[in-house]
């Protein structure tokens, strides 16, 4: 740490914000510095940042130098579908990779946190904050959870954790695309029968620690009968109606939201018998 006892408490705390504003800039990629958020705001008043679906800005591809061999493929064009990686099994450790392959992606931030404050605190917040006591005294950090998702077939959620709230979102971000999945459609609701993509093809079950979430297929103008948080990363997947249950504390919002993530995941690992994919109408990942 570098010395700064002389300066008045004021001048310090200054020169601290400084510093770190720098440091987040070295760090994050160049289409994240243009996100559309002033960052002084945020610092004051966390729960003003935009909440709601934002579009990822555009990815400058060429002035990225991938690390990895995969990242070098996708780069030079080899590989052209998320698919050849997603269906291969393997890891993705580059978002640039997911910002290619999925241009039209899209994030949202969900809320796992409860501000306090005022009449009692306790409103939903997107973030999570937590202090750690020093002799300088309580640093508080800020921990966000970020769904990403084309609206088609494609989603993935990330956390992030950070001394300030900008790259807390960035990291969530960040880690969502590197968690990317794809998602199964189909319809496998006896009550429609349509065999169109509008739905899921079969239930599915997830779990996290004590909660367990079953998504199940819905007919055609159900729309998403979820919890708020789930909803969303329902939507960003592309499935448009959809009943669910749970059990367990899902107040617990992280666990909850992981849970459901591990049900969708399920959906694309359940083998299915070859006659069944046109009954049902499965597709995996993007509809064309
Ligand atoms: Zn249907």
């Amino acid at each position: 740490m570098l010395k700064k006892k002389k300066l008045p408490e004021n001048e310090e705390s200054k020169q601290e914000t400084v510093e770190e504003v720098l440091e987040v800039e070295e760090k994050i990629s160049p289409e994240i510095v243009e996100a559309p958020i002033i960052e002084a705001e945020i610092k004051e008043i966390p729960q003003e940042v935009p909440v709601g679906v934002i579009k990822i800005k555009e990815f400058d591809k060429d002035s990225w130098k991938p690390i990895t061999d995969l990242g070098k493929k996708v780069k030079s064009g080899e590989i052209k579908n998320i698919d050849e990686i997603l269906d291969k099994g393997l890891k993705i450790l580059e978002p640039e990779i997911v910002d290619i392959l999925l241009p039209d992606l899209q994030s949202d931030l969900l809320a796992i946190g409860q501000s306090k404050g005022k009449f009692g605190g306790g409103k939903r917040s997107i973030w999570r904050q937590t202090q750690k006591k020093t002799k300088e005294g309580n640093k508080p950090k800020f921990a966000t959870l970020a769904v990403v998702g084309n609206k088609n077939g494609y989603v993935g959620i990330g956390y992030g954790k950070s001394k300030e709230t900008v790259p807390a979102r960035e990291k969530a971000i960040k880690q969502a695309k590197l968690n990317i999945i794809k998602i199964r459609r189909g319809c496998g609701s006896w009550e429609c029968n349509c065999g169109q993509p509008h739905s899921i093809p079969f239930k599915t079950i997830g779990k996290t620690a004590s909660i367990q979430i079953k998504l199940l297929p819905a007919p055609k103008g159900t729309g998403i009968t979820t919890e708020k948080e789930i909803k969303k990363m329902i939507e960003l997947a592309g499935i448009k109606d959809i009943y669910s249950k749970s059990r367990g504390q899902t107040r617990t919002k992280i666990n909850f939201i992981f849970a459901c993530f591990k049900a969708l995941k399920q959906l694309t690992n359940t083998k299915v018998k070859h006659d069944l994919v046109k009954k049902l109408g499965i597709i995996e990942g993007k509809l064309e």
